[in-house]
């Protein structure tokens, strides 16, 4: 038995004994042991009258006690240290918390359920131009430009834009990347970047490779003036000319496609939106069969297969370039005695742009990087030397211009399928 119950039962026994002797003296036992019973009620409600006294006034020092009530006292205290304990570790954790945030450059909000703005941090006053009294507000009556509202607006996680460009509210020409992060239950958190050094960068490179692909255009054309001039006089020639002659016909005629195509990525990075027209997709799929078939003297037949007579609005220039280079792709590479397919389908995912054929594939590990600018593979047996390298990263930018994306599906050895995949 530990202590306290020693100390409580030699209590009771001793009041016992008092009632009893008292009990004998006077002859009323009853009353005696009333009173003794009243005795001992009356510590309890005394010590539980400190209790409450202690709990409410919430002070740092421990009520005296024996007994029972002692260990009581004692562990109660002890709980109270603890607690006392675990508030300040957390708040000492929030405290970095919030410093660390603070110190972030990036703007950092907490939108709640209606995305109503619960915390923010200082560079979310610096670039978005928040202000204290603002938690509470909805930050779509805050932050007005409608790309970024339609963005917050955009059910997540399935967001096909992981992020959105606005132009900081108080900041002039600073740009941002916003980015919304979702956590907890129905919270989310928005992420603004100051990414105006990187756009100019960006710009610059843009611009850099736009004026040289001009500034290459002019001397291109004098020379492809002179080799016509030339070709005229072919008969004249010695013989042992005419290979050079056929390398640097070859060779301007790659030089202007790198040209052509640099510019339209240039003017595809470009700033201003696409046209919004309709374009008949399969009347244009049927040009482009039909051009690309002129190509190559001997190549694997394409059949095409319209599935749906669906059109689709958007930039139809734009839109011929990027399936006329995913057939030529196509024609390219597959062997004269394979078989392309084209298709033009609509399921429950949207409509659908597909050229497949059974051409030499592309392994795995070149996939993810198959549509980043000059990236190519060589492919044995198949000459690609007249490819920019450029027509995969053009169907790219074109198709998200069209909240479009591509995806690509290859074997090597049995084939390839590039889907243009138009999304609802
Ligand atoms: P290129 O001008 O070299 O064709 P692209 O960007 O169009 O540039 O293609 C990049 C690379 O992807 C090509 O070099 C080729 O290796 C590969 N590729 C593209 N289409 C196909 C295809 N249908 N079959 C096999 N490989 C392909």
């Amino acid at each position: 038995m530990r202590s306290f119950w020693q100390f409580e039962a030699s209590w009771i026994s001793g009041l016992l004994l008092v009632a009893l002797l008292a009990g004998k003296v006077s002859g009323a036992y009853l009353a005696a042991f009333t009173g003794a019973l009243a005795l001992y009620l009356l510590r309890h409600i005394l010590h539980l009258y400190r209790l409450l006294a202690w709990l409410r006034s919430g002070k740092r020092k421990m009520p005296l006690g024996s007994g029972l009530w002692e260990e009581i006292y004692y562990l109660l205290y002890r709980l109270m240290r603890r607690n006392k304990r675990r508030k300040k570790r957390l708040l000492h954790m929030l405290e970095r918390f919030q410093t660390a945030t603070a110190a972030l450059p990036d703007a950092t909000v907490v939108l709640g359920v209606r995305n109503e703005i619960i915390w923010f941090n200082d560079a979310a006053i610096t670039l978005l131009g928040l202000r204290k009294s603002d938690v509470g507000q909805q930050v779509i009556n805050l932050v007005r430009f409608p790309q970024f509202v339609e963005f917050l607006r955009q059910p997540q996680p399935h967001t096909q834009l992981d992020s959105v460009d606005i132009a900081s509210p108080v900041l002039m020409d600073a740009r941002l990347q916003v980015r919304i992060v979702p956590y907890g239950e129905g919270l989310r958190l928005l992420v603004a970047q100051d990414v105006t050094q990187l756009r100019f960068m960006e710009r610059v490179r843009s611009d850099f490779v736009a004026n040289v692909s001009h500034e290459l255009r002019t001397p291109l054309t004098v020379l492809k003036g002179y080799l016509e001039t030339l070709e005229d006089a072919q008969e004249q020639m010695p013989r042992r000319y005419f290979q050079i002659f056929k390398r640097m016909n070859e060779q301007t005629r790659r030089m202007q496609y790198l040209i052509d195509d640099l510019l339209m990525l240039t003017r595809l990075e470009s700033d201003h939106k696409p046209r919004s027209e309709d374009v008949p997709v399969p009347d244009i799929l049927r040009e482009i069969c039909d051009e690309t078939a002129l190509m190559k003297e001997e190549h694997a037949p394409i059949s095409l297969e319209i599935a749906t007579q669906a059109h689709i609005t958007g930039d139809k220039s734009l839109l011929y370039s990027a399936f006329s280079n995913l057939i030529v792709n196509a024609l390219k590479y597959t062997p004269a005695q394979g078989r392309i397919t084209v298709r033009w389908l609509q399921d429950e995912i949207g409509l659908r742009m597909e050229v497949e054929d059974n051409g030499p594939g592309i392994a795995v590990e070149h996939l993810p990087r198959i549509t980043e600018r000059f990236y190519r593979v060589e492919i044995g047996g198949v000459s690609n030397k007249d490819g920019t390298g450029l027509g995969l990263a053009i169907v790219k930018h074109v198709l998200s211009r069209h909240n479009a994306e591509l995806r690509i599906r290859s074997k090597p050895g049995e084939g390839s399928c590039f889907g243009c995949y138009f999304l609802h």
